[in-house]
């Protein structure tokens, strides 16, 4: 399929999901994926509203870019930001460490708790569906991804238009349409999330490789996108 058939069919999914899943919400990390959505969404589908989390531990090209897109798009695409609940992460900190998720999965996985999954779940909350802008081709974790599935965990349909996207496809769209991205992609971050999570990765590596990189490969997802069996 042609990137311009790629476009066609998100510009076609967005519409509906506007139309028969209102009120619906996309769930922004500020990464290129997501960079080809909220432009997709101001052009075909601006009834559709955008959140991100910030976690309290992301980078600064990462503010600089939320920054940028409020500038670029204006009240065309309003970005809500939810934040970590404050006596829950202070707690963590204060009895865990500052850097505790680097001492067990565990640990890692009750950081993203506090700081990504519970501000997830205050964001959906009232909603239809959400969307993401997640690609098969990124993780293993996400190969069999559809475009449309029911979410059981938070009660809601959540799409994926991005789905069949490959990585060529996403900066063609990006650099053709001259649109804001993050700072960190010109330096070897594919996938870009937390600070003290995420690294650079080396030409050939796999592109989740510099996220949680001292963890194993299966278990590499935030909370976020995780499925009930
Ligand atoms: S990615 Fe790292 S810093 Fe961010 S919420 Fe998860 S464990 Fe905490």
């Amino acid at each position: 399929m042609t990137l311009e058939a790629k476009i066609a069919a998100v510009a076609g999914v967005l519409k509906r999901i506007q139309d028969e899943f209102s009120p619906a919400t996309f769930a922004s990390s500020l990464g290129a994926e997501d960079m080809v959505l909220t432009d997709l969404i101001a052009k075909h589908a601006p009834g559709i509203s955008v959140f991100s989390l910030d976690t309290g531990r992301l980078n600064p090209e990462t503010y600089e870019l939320l920054a940028k897109v409020q500038e670029t798009y204006g009240k065309q695409v309003e970005i809500k930001v939810y934040y970590p609940q404050p006596d829950a992460l202070q707690q963590y900190v204060e009895h865990n460490g500052i850097n505790a998720f680097y001492h067990s999965v565990d640990l890692r996985k009750a950081c993203c708790g506090i700081r990504k999954v519970e501000p997830l779940k205050r964001a959906l909350a009232g909603k239809t569906a959400w969307i993401t802008g997640m690609r098969r081709q990124q993780a293993v974790t996400r190969a069999n991804m559809p475009v449309q599935e029911h979410d059981a965990d938070h009660g809601l349909e959540k799409f994926n238009p991005l789905a069949d996207w490959t990585e060529k496809d996403v900066w063609e769209y990006i650099r053709g349409n001259g649109i804001p991205y993050n700072a960190l992609h010109d330096k070897h971050y594919p996938s870009i999330g937390c600070a003290p999570c995420t690294r650079n990765i080396a030409v050939g590596e796999d592109v989740r490789a510099g996220r949680w990189w001292w963890e194993d490969e299966s278990g590499k997802e935030c909370g976020l996108h995780v499925k009930k069996v």
